[in-house]
């Protein structure tokens, strides 16, 4: 393995690696935020290049950042227009996007880096509503200036009560037909949670996005990756090819760029990695994520793991007859990684394991480091528990995940890798094939618009272009490859 003992200097590495090929800016301090640039010291390199367009897009965005983050002259005057209904003048010199907290972990990550990736096209400013937990959770990713909503922001108390009812609500007010193009409005709700409707939808139309363009201030709430539908408005279209030439890699870089564990989270992750994964000589991550109700382990979904681990054979079946088996010299040692809210899947394998002696004589280690019972969203060491599995995972060498799952999204994204999918099962049975692989490593919107704006009808979306396809996992989601 690699020599972990001097991962506090980090000095002798290269430079490129440490700073994930230039995604990161340089000149942060460094103890305030370790993963930032020991990351890399646990993960391999990715192979996939972020653009040079990309980064200097990313460094462009982190001058306009500072020039109109919280507390600068431009953020105040920008904050005297949000008293007004609307205002005269729409050439504000800075634009915001507000980000709502909301949902669980997985969907605030990557519907987080879609908000974003709006911003980088939109030139606006993103700032982030830091809810429960967020700033116990991630590090600041821009230099010199927070991306956090000041706890002063005149709206936020009124974010929990936002919905598709909204009287600024950018779907309800063009169900209303009180959308007045002559006038600037000071700010718009923007409703992409999943349970959407057609108007709110409107918001992936080019024309809906001319007149949203002008508003100085956006609040959103969300809790999916919407990116796929993004690339196919006209006037981001061409902008997106030229930041991902590669284009299944956008939340792989963008994820990379925006979430940094903070040091009690990084804790979780390098202990956990240290004691358990180093040492290795491959590394499996299985996600289990079962979305039936009852409290599990479940049969089914335990003969799944074992139908897809022995078919793709990403671990060694056993032989029962002990007695047969010939010990290997050197034995190859696996690690599996289980995370799960459930304990009996790894328990099991475990026991499979130490039971008997696998038919290739390779040593299977089975761990899983929180088994939390059932998801509770709102306490904080929960999701410290969560994100830092994520990553674990993310350090993984080959992944198994499960299907629907954003937790799994955030993992596959985050390392670079094409999962095996476990495939959704349907009345408590286990489907054939277990699993599949996915086409690429990025995640699913779930609750895509089927609408050509220009010819005002449903269409399939997922047949436009060959780089926004159906989900492997959710027939009806979007996804890019
Ligand atoms: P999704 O529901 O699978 O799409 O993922 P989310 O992350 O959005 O919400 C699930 C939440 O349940 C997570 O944020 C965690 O709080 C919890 N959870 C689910 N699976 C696990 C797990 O394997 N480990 C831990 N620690 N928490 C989990």
């Amino acid at each position: 393995g690699r020599d972990y003992s001097n991962v506090t200097t980090t000095t002798d590495s290269n430079d490129s690696d440490r700073l994930l090929g230039g995604l990161l800016a340089t000149g942060f301090d460094e103890a305030s935020c370790l993963s930032r640039y020991q990351s890399s010291l646990y993960r391999k390199p990715s192979p996939y290049k972020p653009s040079p367009y990309l980064l200097s897009k990313l460094r462009s965005y982190e001058t306009l950042h500072k020039r109109c983050g919280p507390g600068t002259e431009s953020y105040k005057k920008a904050l005297t227009q949000l008293d007004q209904d609307h205002i005269d003048d729409n050439n504000s010199e800075c634009k915001y996007v507000v980000w709502v907290s909301f949902s669980g972990l997985g969907n605030r990550i990557l519907s987080l880096a879609s908000v974003f990736l709006y911003a980088l096209l939109a030139d606006r400013v993103l700032l982030v509503d830091r809810g429960k937990d967020m700033a116990d959770l991630f590090c600041e990713p821009f230099p010199d200036m927070s991306w956090l909503l000041p706890l002063d922001f005149p709206m936020r108390d009124q974010f929990d009560g936002l919905n598709q009812e909204s009287s600024r609500c950018y779907g309800h007010m063009l169900k209303n037909n009180v959308v007045d193009n002559e006038k600037s409005l000071s700010h718009l709700y923007l409703h992409l949670v999943h349970d959407y409707g057609d108007h709110d939808k409107m918001f992936f139309c080019q024309g809906d996005q001319t007149f949203i363009g002008k508003v100085p201030w956006l609040v959103v709430k969300t809790d999916n990756y919407f990116v796929p539908s993004l690339w196919l408005i006209p006037g981001f279209d061409e902008e997106l090819d030229k930041l991902f030439p590669e284009k299944g890699t956008v939340f792989h870089h963008l994820g990379r760029y925006l979430f940094h564990p903070t040091n009690q989270v990084w804790g979780l992750v390098t202990r956990y990695y240290e004691a358990y994964l180093s040492h290795a000589d491959e590394k499996i991550g299985i996600q289990v994520r079962v979305f039936d109700v009852g409290a599990g382990p479940f049969q089914h979904v335990m003969d799944q793991i074992s139908a897809c681990t022995r078919k793709e054979k990403l671990l060694p079946e056993v032989d029962t007859l002990v007695e047969r088996s010939n010990r290997v010299k050197a034995p190859k040692h696996k690690a599996v990684l289980v995370t799960s809210l459930n304990s009996g899947y790894s328990e099991n394998l475990k026991s499979m394991y130490w039971e008997y002696p696998t038919l290739t004589g390779e040593i299977i280690g089975v761990h899983q480091p929180s088994q939390e019972g059932y998801q509770q969203t709102e306490k904080k060491m929960h999701n410290g528990k969560a994100l830092a599995e994520m990553y674990l995972l993310s350090m993984t060498d080959s992944l198994v995940t499960s299907a629907w799952s954003t937790f799994g999204y955030v993992a596959q994204g985050l390392g670079g890798l094409k999962p095996w999918i476990l495939y959704k099962p349907e009345n408590r049975t286990a489907p054939e094939p277990a699993c599949g692989r996915a086409m690429s490593m990025e995640p699913c919107f779930h609750a895509p618009p089927f609408y050509d704006c220009k010819a005002k009808r449903g269409i399939d979306t997922g047949k436009l272009v060959p780089h926004v396809r159906h989900c492997e996992d959710m027939s009806w989601g979007l996804k890019l490859v």
